[in-house]
């Protein structure tokens, strides 16, 4: 038996805009994230998921990489007209994956929340039947309705209702998909069974929470929310003064007698800003991702360090919450220049202004800032994540 080799399938060709707008669900954000996003960096952070592919309607694929700013999935497939062939789409693309995947995980963008052991569980299901979905009894006393009145009662002892992520042993699915196009069913366990493979059920999750209505955008963003945990991380940095005629603190260029030495562009206060971020995520620090020793950064605009930075807090599903800075030297004098800088990080950060701080102090004439040897910055960051 070769090893299992992973591959996720997430559907986001679908348009429904039940809550408004012109943006189907899966793109809108929720919390600070599109659901589509949110569900890439679950899998991708998933240990045993090794490929992950989106299958997008064409009118949306502009969209779709809009939101995902600098993520990236495998591979990008468009859909079809309906759920079925674009699932047929995106598993005839992951048969030109090499290696070839022995398993694949299929899962409707419209739920932005997936446990990781949701996918343990349906994974660990695999080694003994061809497919595997999540399901959860249903609590409340279901009713058929006949033009809003009721008709009769539905006994719930033995109903459950299907989530997805769904499961199943690659070939055996594409097999049935290809078999059975022209059946069309509202998700592939329907097709799984019709095609008589094995079915094996998981404990699924109210977290799996479909996004429908509007009712449900509220209760995925309460959801969101009361599971945040926040993370705060501290970056320090100095910077000598050397030849030159101005200093570029947060991006934002200071007249000066002098410069401030550096690979970059020397931004201290934007360097300090950076580690304090990456210090939250746990991410190490600003040497790491960019070596001073790499001659590509000899200059470069410390933003590209920082936009970096925020990217990796993407990744992790984050957001940051506000942001601190303190610049101390004697000279040049900051203030003047605080409005600008905090207005130079709003896009950078996507923060509005008050969440953006800029303070200045000197050190009374001692030590190296005080002899006006250099500048010294610090920062704090503090960043939410949900689990
Ligand atoms: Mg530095």
């Amino acid at each position: 038996m070769p090893e299992k080799i992973v591959t996720a399938l997430i559907m986001a060709a679908g348009s429904g805009t039940r809550f408004g707008g012109d943006t189907p669900k899966q793109f809108q954000l929720i919390a600070g994230l599109a659901p589509v996003r949110r569900v890439l960096n679950s899998f991708r952070q998933h240990p045993q998921i090794s490929s992950v592919g989106i299958v997008v309607a064409q009118q949306d694929l502009a969209l779709l990489k809009d939101v995902l700013e600098t993520d990236a999935p495998d591979f990008i497939i468009e859909g079809g007209a309906a759920r079925q062939i674009s699932v047929l789409n995106g598993l005839e693309a992951i048969t030109a994956l090499k290696p070839l995947p022995t398993h694949v995980l299929i899962h409707d963008a419209a739920r932005p929340i997936i446990p990781a052991n949701i996918i343990d569980e349906l994974l660990i299901a695999l080694k003994d039947h061809d497919a595997a979905v999540p399901v959860i009894p249903l609590w409340d006393t279901l009713s058929t309705t006949i033009d809003g009145n009721l008709a009769g009662d539905i006994p719930r002892d033995g109903v459950v209702a299907r989530q997805t992520p769904q499961a199943f042993r690659f070939a055996p699915i594409l097999a049935a998909h290809r078999e059975f196009k022209n059946s069309p069913k509202t998700d592939d366990i329907s097709l799984a069974k019709l095609a008589g493979l094995s079915v094996h059920l998981t404990q699924g999750s109210p977290l799996l929470h479909k996004l429908t209505t509007e009712d449900d955008k509220a209760l995925l963003e309460r959801l969101f929310h009361s599971s945040a945990i926040p993370l705060s991380g501290t970056g320090y940095d100095v910077h000598r003064f050397g030849p030159g005629d101005k200093v570029t603190l947060c991006g934002i260029p200071i007249p000066y007698h002098q410069g401030l030495e550096g690979h970059s562009d020397a931004d201290v206060a934007m360097h300090a800003l950076t580690d304090a971020i990456l210090g939250a995520i746990g991410e190490g620090d600003i040497g790491q991702h960019f070596p001073p020793s790499d001659a590509k950064w000899k200059g470069a605009a410390s933003s590209i360090f920082l936009k970096h930075a925020v990217e990796l807090v993407k990744r992790q599903n984050g957001h940051i919450t506000n942001v601190d800075v303190t610049i101390v030297c004697e000279r040049p004098k900051i203030s003047p220049y605080s409005g600008a800088m905090r207005e130079a990080l709003m896009p950078i950060l996507g923060l509005p202004k008050n969440r953006i701080n800029i303070k200045a102090t000197t050190s009374e004439k001692l030590g190296f800032t005080g002899r006006s040897e250099g500048i010294a910055a610090m920062a704090s960051a503090t960043i939410i994540v949900w689990q």
